[in-house]
C-alpha cells in the first residue's frame, strides 16, 4: 500500500562491529509512524544481527536477493524461506547490479519476486534503464518490459510488492534523476501497475538519494519513498532521508 517507505541497501558492506553501531543508531533514532516505514536490507550473514538489534524497534529488515528456488541442490543460493526465518520483511530482487553483473533476466527477476511472496516477504522489485538506453530514448520501453515480466508472472500477488525505479546511471554515481525525470517514469509504472490492479503499491526512487535531495524527490505525486544505497550506511543521513 502507498505510504512513505525508505529502504536501505547496504550492498556488500559492513562487519559485525560497524553494523552494531549503525543498527543501534538507526533503531534509536527512528520513531514508529503509521504512514512511514524504514527498513534496511543487509548482507545474508548479518540477518541474525539485524533481527537481534532491530527487534522491538520500528525499523524492518530484509535481504538483497533471494533464490528463485525453494530448496535443494543450489550451492551458494539462499532461499526466501531462509530469509523469512530471520524475521525479515523485505527482499530486494532485480537490482541492476545483479541484472548486469550476474546476468539476471526479467523472467528470473519475476521468479525471484514470486519466491519472495511465497515466503511472505515483500519483494522490492527494481527496474531501470542504463545511460545508453536513456540516451537512445528507450527508457519507457525498458522499464515497461521489466515491469510487464513481473506483472505477467505474479497476477494478483503483484499488489503485495514494492517497486523501485532505479535509473542505472544514477546508482552510486552521485548523479540523481531530477524529480521530474523520476516522476515521469513513476507515472508510467503507476499506470501499468494500475491496469494490472496494483495501482496503489509503493513506488520507490533509487539512485544517489541523500538527505539533501530526498524531500524534492519524495514530493513528486507518484514517488512514495526511496531505495537508498550509499547514504544508508550513515545513520544520521539515513534517518534524515526517512524523515524527509
Ligand atoms: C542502490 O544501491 O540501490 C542505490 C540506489 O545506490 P545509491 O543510493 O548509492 O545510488
Amino acid at each position: 500500500m502507498r505510504g512513505r517507505l525508505v529502504v536501505g541497501n547496504w550492498k556488500m558492506n559492513g562487519d559485525t562491529a560497524s553494523n552494531a553501531r549503525l543498527l543501534d543508531a538507526i533503531a534509536r533514532g527512528w520513531q514508529a509512524a503509521a504512514d512511514r516505514g524504514l527498513a534496511v536490507c543487509v548482507p545474508f550473514p548479518y540477518l541474525a544481527q539485524a533481527r537481534e538489534r532491530l527487534a522491538g524497534s520500528a525499523v524492518a529488515w530484509g535481504a538483497q536477493d533471494v533464490s528463485e528456488h525453494p530448496s535443494g541442490a543450489h550451492t551458494g543460493e539462499v532461499s526466501a524461506a531462509m530469509v523469512a526465518e530471520f524475521g525479515s520483511r523485505y527482499a530486494i530482487v532485480g537490482h541492476s547490479e545483479r541484472r548486469q553483473a550476474h546476468g539476471e533476466s526479467d523472467a528470473l527477476v519475476a521468479a525471484k519476486a514470486a519466491a519472495a511472496l511465497a515466503a511472505d516477504l515483500v519483494p522490492v522489485v527494481c527496474v531501470g534503464e542504463t545511460l545508453a538506453e536513456r540516451e537512445a530514448g528507450a527508457t519507457s520501453a525498458v522499464v515497461t518490459r521489466q515491469i510487464d515480466a513481473v506483472i505477467a508472472a505474479l497476477g494478483p500477488a503483484l499488489a503485495r510488492c514494492v517497486v523501485a525505479y532505479e535509473p542505472v546511471w544514477a546508482i552510486g554515481t552521485g548523479r540523481t534523476a531530477t524529480p521530474e525525470q523520476a516522476q515521469e517514469v513513476h507515472a508510467l509504472l503507476r499506470r501499468r501497475l494500475a491496469a494490472a490492479g496494483a495501482g496503489s503499491i509503493a513506488l520507490l526512487y533509487g539512485g544517489s538519494v541523500k538527505a539533501a535531495n530526498a524531500a524534492s524527490l519524495f514530493g513528486m505525486p507518484d514517488v512514495d519513498g526511496g531505495l537508498v544505497g550509499g547514504a544508508s550506511l550513515d545513520a544520521d543521513e539515513f534517518l534524515a532521508i526517512g524523515a524527509a
